[in-house]
């Protein structure tokens, strides 16, 4: 009965496991330590969907680091980007002559972070790394290199794990494969 599904029921299939995805962002947060030895990186949180993996990444990286957040415009309940990137919500310190790593859930287009990276560094960041947990490189169409990701995935639309759609699944544990009778329902 349609108000006895749970969130899985909704999935196509499972792309990551809670272990899955904890021992590669303790692997990342490994790399980050030992790349950024000495230095004191801003992580910048890319609100709302990198949330849950910016949580977790920042607990893995032994340095004196300092945290930020921005929001920036979504899909809304769409599985297809509008391409234009709306900022919402900025960052609340200056980032001046400060070595940025900006933390995000996928990069897609790319178009999102594009943007940011231009953003950022216009206003003087002295260095400035992307950290996706996941990449779908077939997708791009702005050219964007990705300096820090845990895994590259098909062209597929996920959710889980802070990632949602029309603000939903964010609290999945496992990164999953939407169904696409979801959406097809929904612009039906
Ligand atoms: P881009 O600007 O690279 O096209 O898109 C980046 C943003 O689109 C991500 O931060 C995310 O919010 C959204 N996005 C892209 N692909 C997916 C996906 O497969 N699932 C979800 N839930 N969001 C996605």
């Amino acid at each position: 009965m349609e108000n006895q599904r749970t969130l899985y029921n909704d999935l196509e299939s499972i792309l990551y496991t809670k272990e899955q995805l904890k021992e590669a962002v303790q692997q990342l947060g490994e790399r980050i330590t030992r790349d950024y030895k000495g230095r004191k990186p801003v992580m910048v949180c890319i609100l709302k969907g990198a949330s849950l993996f910016f949580s977790d990444l920042i607990r893995e990286i032994d340095l004196p680091l300092t945290i930020d957040f921005m929001v920036v415009s979504s899909y809304g309940a769409s599985t297809v980007s509008s391409g234009e990137v709306r900022l919402i919500k900025d960052l609340d310190r200056s980032i001046l002559g400060k070595d940025v790593i900006v933390v995000e859930d996928i990069v897609d287009t790319g178009m999102t972070l594009n943007y940011l990276k231009k953003l950022l560094i216009s206003r003087g960041a002295s260095s400035l790394r992307i950290a996706a947990l996941l990449d779908k490189p077939a997708r791009r169409t702005v050219p964007l290199s990705v300096d820090y990701t845990c895994f590259e995935i098909p062209d597929a639309f996920v959710v889980g794990y802070g990632l949602d759609y029309d603000e939903v699944y964010r609290n999945l544990p496992e990164v999953g494969i939407l169904s696409p009778s979801v959406y097809q329902a929904k612009t039906e």
